[in-house]
């Protein structure tokens, strides 16, 4: 256990009391590296490993820091008492956890060592033996598919698609619960017809019950100047209400337990 708590890692931030990735109230820790450059990604600064500097409010910050598993597990173990009512726990968010597998590995059993349930969400895009080293410590799997065209998937993401969808075949058939999101993109994925081909090939995998549907929103969209980068999303609307119920039936339809957001 001792070696484990020796883990380093990169992380950017660790957040408190979240209620939004995963069951319950949770603790997410924000590992930092993502082999993806989605155009609408709200955290941009979690992108690159090299810490950065980024510009918030006129004051110049650091973004990134080294940090080991034992304290993080200081700090997610604080909260115990509200994970035990509520069903919640630890998150790994990013980034891309997988990008980081050892300190993912990690963190994941010293929080199962201590009794804390774990999550993770992830883009999907790691050698599948990374997955076979962490699933065993993972309660929740919150995967990201986010379209089944493979050029458009790497038009606006910058990688192919078919690695993903590989291991979200191994996820499904070895994950204890999967649910897969859905970032829903104007002008990228919005239409009935790439929605449904998404919850097809997520029905076809048939141990995957719930899919969520996350509009595209403006959040984080600040950070790009702070970064010194072009956000270049500005045209794109958020997608209207009615808009968003229409794709919902479709995933519904297809026998999956659909939801608005995650
Ligand atoms: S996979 Fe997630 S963290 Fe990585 S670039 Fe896309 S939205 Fe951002």
């Amino acid at each position: 256990m001792e070696a484990l708590l020796d883990v380093k890692g990169r992380i950017f931030n660790i957040q408190r009391f979240s209620i939004h990735d995963g069951p319950g109230i949770r603790t997410i820790v924000f590992l930092k590296g993502c082999p993806l450059r989605c155009r609408w990604c709200c955290n941009p600064e979690s992108q690159e490993w090299a810490v950065q500097k980024i510009v918030t409010a006129g004051v110049v910050k650091d973004v990134g820091r080294d940090i080991t598993v034992g304290e993080v597990m200081e700090e997610v173990g604080r909260d115990r008492v509200y994970y035990q009512r509520s069903g919640g726990g630890m998150t790994l968010s990013g980034g891309e956890c997988t990008a980081q597998p050892d300190f993912t590995e990690a963190l994941l059993k010293s929080a199962k060592f201590s009794g804390i349930n774990t999550a993770i969400e992830t883009a999907g895009y790691a050698d599948t033996g990374i997955f076979e080293r962490i699933l065993p410590f993972i309660d929740t799997v919150l995967m990201d598919i986010k379209h089944m065209d493979g050029v458009k998937h790497r038009e606006f993401t910058s990688r192919d698609n078919a690695l993903i969808l590989e291991n979200a075949v191994y996820i499904s058939k070895n994950a204890k619960n999967l649910i897969i999101r859905t970032p829903v993109i104007p002008t990228f994925n919005d239409t009935e017809t790439e929605i449904g081909e998404i919850a097809d090939f997520v029905s076809s995998l048939g141990t995957v019950k719930a899919m969520h549907l996350l509009p595209y929103h403006r959040i984080g969209s600040d950070k790009y100047a702070g970064l010194g980068r072009q956000y270049t999303m500005e045209h794109i609307k958020v997608p209207e209400k009615d808009k968003m119920n229409a794709l919902l039936e479709i995933v519904n339809k297809r026998g999956l337990k659909g939801q608005i957001g995650g």
